[in-house]
């Protein structure tokens, strides 16, 4: 059934490429994706899909309606990072400071390219496929904002939630994983409240500075001290900042800080340890005031389905063959997407997608150098291989939709 809308697969191959390096050319970030979602748009509607653009902002919304069947909502981000490319590609950003680093804009292409297909082999299929193109995955209330903007009110709810993410491992590969795949994730920020002076008279200040540097090292013992083997966290200090001159102490410093659990128990755990960490070495440093500690923001964890996972991945294997079907494990990044199925209350299954030249990992993966080789989402070298990526990201997007559509009829 899906090998007959593939079939077009083929010829849009060059098409789909030079739509990507246009993306990859012009990143946009969070609710600021206006040029993306034009883009988005006029194609979806010369593929006679029903848009609606501006849904949560800057959201877009394609219906691809096929008669009676299941709906199925397929999810694609388009945001990009505040990060300078570094990549030397052809194609690199053109935006100062802006960056595709986490292949958001392989997520477009590929959705795209999927409901091409399925618009032009009707009789392949029946159903509705529900395109939701989300602005802001990355800082967080993308998902949420179409939700809130009567995503299901406007366009009816979907039966399944499906949806991919570009990873560093080899092209050519998808992963699933069922359970908790992607972590919760909480952003503090801490401001340690200090007393400022003179850089040369140390003892009339309370001096932030070392507070700040204690409370980092400290916060390291949260995971590997007061977790047990079994429980997983991941604790980054991802910004320290205090003062601006060399002979001034500053009156405060401010970190920033992202925390990653799987379990209401062990987030819990997590942040009070952070919380009396913090305090504790405020207390020690002699500061008069208690630090502030203030939510950011907050990413749900992301659990994938049993049943939609174990039925998506075996469309995977009879598609893919069972070597290229592989569980990568528990990730420690986080993903809105679940919001959709949450908001929806039906199952989700996102999997990951392989986006590493398959020579350049094998090479680096022999010499045992992935880590310091391959760079990972958020780098500024990120660089996902054109092909096969973006072929079977357009495959695995029609494996899964027609596994959950309604059969030709
Ligand atoms: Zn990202
Ligand atoms: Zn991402």
């Amino acid at each position: 059934m899906a090998g007959g809308v593939l079939d077009g697969l083929d010829t849009m191959k060059d098409d789909l490429a030079s739509f990507y390096k246009d993306l990859h050319a012009h990143p946009e970030t969070a609710f600021d994706e206006h040029r993306t979602a034009g883009k988005v748009a006029d194609r979806l509607r010369k593929a006679e899909l029903e848009v609606t653009t501006e849904v949560g902002r800057t959201g877009v919304v394609g219906m691809l309606r096929n008669g009676d069947g299941p709906t199925v909502l397929l999810r694609a981000d388009m945001d990009a990072l505040p990060v300078t490319e570094q990549t030397g590609l052809p194609y690199a950003s053109t935006v100062e400071g802006k960056m595709h680093a986490c292949g958001h804009d392989v997520h477009v292409t590929c959705l795209l390219g999927a409901l091409e297909l399925l618009a032009g082999a009707r009789q392949g299929w029946s159903g509705t496929v529900m395109a939701v193109f989300q602005p802001a995955e990355e800082a967080g209330g993308g998902a949420q904002a179409m939700v809130d903007d009567g995503l299901y009110d406007r366009f009816g709810k979907p039966d399944v939630v499906l949806g991919q993410h570009v990873a560093p491992f080899p092209a050519g590969k998808v992963a699933c994983h069922t359970g908790p795949a992607f972590a919760a994730q909480d952003m503090l920020k801490v401001t340690l409240h200090g007393r400022g002076g003179h850089g040369s008279m140390p003892a009339t200040t309370i001096d932030p500075v070392v507070m700040a540097a204690a409370t980092v090292m400290r916060l390291q013992t949260v995971v590997s001290r007061e977790l047990g083997g079994d429980e997983k966290a991941v604790v980054t200090v991802g910004s320290l900042r205090a003062g601006t001159e060399a002979n001034v102490i500053p009156d405060n410093a401010e970190l920033l800080l992202s925390i990653r659990t799987f379990t209401e128990p062990v987030r819990d755990k997590v942040l009070a340890a952070i919380d009396r960490i913090v305090k504790g070495e405020a207390v020690t440093a002699g500061a008069d005031r208690t630090p502030d500690v203030a939510e950011l923001d907050r990413f749900p964890l992301l659990v994938n389905d049993a049943d939609a996972t174990a039925r998506t991945a075996a469309a995977f294997r009879s598609r893919f063959g069972d070597g290229d079907v592989i569980d990568a494990g528990q990730m420690t990044g986080s993903e809105d997407v679940g919001v959709f199925a949450t908001a929806a209350d039906v199952p989700i299954c996102y999997w990951l997608l392989g986006g590493v030249d398959p020579e350049t990992f094998a090479a680096a993966a022999k010499a045992g150098t992935v880590e310091r080789d391959i760079p990972s989402n958020h780098s500024p070298k990120f660089a996902p291989v054109v092909e096969p990526t973006l072929s079977m990201g357009v495959t695995a997007l029609v494996t899964a939709a027609t596994t959950w559509l309604g059969g030709a009829g």
